[in-house]
């Protein structure tokens, strides 16, 4: 490892920006801080521009204009590590749940009239513009998966990726299951774990916020299977499962095919 400090770009496309206020509260980034130069991470730093070359990119946030597919072609040329940070950049965020509809009428639904100064266009994963390297899961990712990430990358090596379900969590914290017990639409066993089963912990389904483990795993048709069974209708179940993983482009065949099926 070459003895400089590893430079680091923190971009926001469209997004709520929670992911980066996240990891920009957390105390340990001061530490972090001393061995890294901060090329541009605006919420951190003034002196930031995202013209400049950077060791690793982390990019919050869907691509959801024109201007921002520019954008991270751009942050990909100038970056040798690009990590797609939180739901929105991974999965392209729950701003994807109206896929299924035209965007002139979503624009229509969301600005009415209103002017704005850059050209729209259906919300989309950074991965489907350009080659991702690394994806932090959630909304927003867990600040211990964002230490982990970083703090590996400083020391030259390359962090581990989570491919089981929020199932997984759950079952080792001992939780009755929501799905099975009380019947509920449970996403925990297609969504990728790391949140230590957070919500099912509290008693309440899962939604899906850390995204699917895979859209090519079998699960998904199985869960849906489930979901029938408990008595959810084919548009609860898309609706349902959409809520982070609208780029399935697998979901809707697997469910109508699902309820095509006889008992
Ligand atoms: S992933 Fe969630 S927290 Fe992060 S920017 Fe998107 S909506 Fe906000
Ligand atoms: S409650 Fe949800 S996450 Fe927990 S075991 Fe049941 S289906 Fe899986
Ligand atoms: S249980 Fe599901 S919805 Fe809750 S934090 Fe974990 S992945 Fe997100």
């Amino acid at each position: 490892m070459e003895n400089r400090k590893i430079k680091i770009g923190f971009y926001a496309l469209t997004s709520c920006y929670g992911c980066q206020l996240q990891f920009a509260m957390m105390d340990e980034i001061l530490q972090l801080i001393d061995k890294a130069k901060i090329e541009c991470w605006y919420m951190l730093s003034r002196d930031s521009s995202e013209e400049r070359e950077v060791d690793i990119a982390f990019i919050e946030g869907s691509v959801s204009t024109k201007e921002e597919i520019e954008l991270v072609k751009k942050i990909r040329e100038k970056a040798k590590i690009v990590v797609a940070v939180g739901s929105c950049a991974v999965h392209g965020g729950v701003q994807s749940w109206g896929k299924e509809k035209e965007l002139e009428q979503l624009w229509k639904t969301v600005y009415g009239d209103g002017k704005v100064k850059f050209e729209p266009k259906m919300a989309e994963p950074v991965e489907k513009f350009i080659k991702v390297d690394y994806k932090l899961y959630g909304c927003p990712p867990e600040k211990k998966d964002f230490l982990y990430a970083l703090g590996t990358f400083l020391v030259g090596s390359w962090p581990e990726d989570i491919d089981y379900p929020v199932c997984v969590e759950c079952r080792l914290r001992g939780n009755s299951c929501i799905l099975i017990e009380k019947g509920e639409p449970c996403l925990g066993p297609v969504t990728v774990a790391g949140c230590d089963a957070r919500c099912p912990a509290y008693g309440v389904a899962c939604i899906g916020c850390r995204g699917a483990v895979g859209y090519d795993v079998a699960w998904f048709d199985s869960l849906a299977r489930e979901f029938k069974k408990k008595g959810f209708t084919k548009e609860e179940i898309l609706d349902r499962m959409r809520i982070f993983n609208a780029h399935n482009p697998k979901l809707e065949e697997m469910v109508n095919k699902i309820f095509e099926e006889g008992e």
